[in-house]
């Protein structure tokens, strides 16, 4: 009996270290997965709106292109021949989106840029509409489509953003 007894007490005891180391893994896991979802978060918050809240903020034109994936005719824009120094802005989220550094004549008729103001902020999403295969880019703060990104830009990146003037806001590099 003395033997059996003993024996049932190292089992629970057992299970208690069992149960014990268990939970703390669960709580490192749990604390490991918190770390990379704070370190993960970009240093804006996404904006969402309706379709009716977008409209009442933008032209009919704007909200086109901007939040149904639209193209403005080329050389049409207020910004393809634009040589300002400053910053384009995302027309619906005002988040900085490209600097006039960046800016080339392309000869396309749309504002083109070689990179971003901060890769966090334009996203890219694959494209497949009108029968090719594109690589369409976006605000990643409020999902704008801001036109396309490819190959052929010249040095230093070797891209080219093809961008609707429509999609941008520019800032003049005095305005804050
Ligand atoms: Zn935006």
């Amino acid at each position: 009996m003395k033997h059996s007894s003993f024996f049932f007490l190292r089992l629970s005891v057992y299970f208690v270290l069992v149960a014990v180391s268990l939970s703390c893994s669960h709580k490192a896991v749990q604390s490991s997965s918190e770390i990379t979802a704070s370190q993960s978060d970009t240093a804006f918050e996404r904006i969402e709106k309706s379709e009716a809240e977008w409209k009442k903020l933008l032209s009919e034109e704007e909200f086109h292109i901007t939040r149904q994936k639209g193209t403005e005719r080329s050389f049409t824009g207020e910004y393809w021949d634009h040589k300002a120094e400053g910053i384009y802005h995302c027309r619906c989220c005002d988040l900085a989106l490209f600097e006039s550094g960046t800016k080339f004549k392309s000869g396309t008729g749309w504002p083109s840029f070689y990179a971003p103001v901060l890769h966090a902020n334009v996203g890219e999403v694959a494209d497949y509409t009108h029968g090719m295969k594109r690589v369409e880019v976006i605000c990643n703060r409020c999902d704008a489509h801001l036109g396309h990104v490819f190959n052929d830009g010249p040095k230093p990146t070797g891209l080219r953003y093809c961008i609707n003037s429509a999609s941008l806001q520019f800032h003049d590099k005095e305005e804050k």
